[in-house]
């Protein structure tokens, strides 16, 4: 599992997710900062995706 807090890209917001993988979690951001935070699509730049896979943090399941 992995998880992303938005607060780590920068917004000040305590949206976190968590799901298997880091596609599920680029889906979920997505979906959230077009509801949430007013962007679009042209605004998950390659730079901010790699912001955010790069904040992505392991999670034991157990
Ligand atoms: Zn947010």
């Amino acid at each position: 599992m992995l998880s992303f807090k938005c607060s780590d890209v920068g917004f000040d917001c305590n949206y976190t997710v968590t799901e298997d993988n880091d596609a599920e979690i680029m889906k979920k951001v997505m979906e959230h900062g077009k509801r949430d935070h007013n962007l679009n699509s042209n605004d998950f730049t390659p730079s901010l995706i790699d912001n955010i896979r790069g904040k992505m943090q392991k999670v034991e399941d157990n």
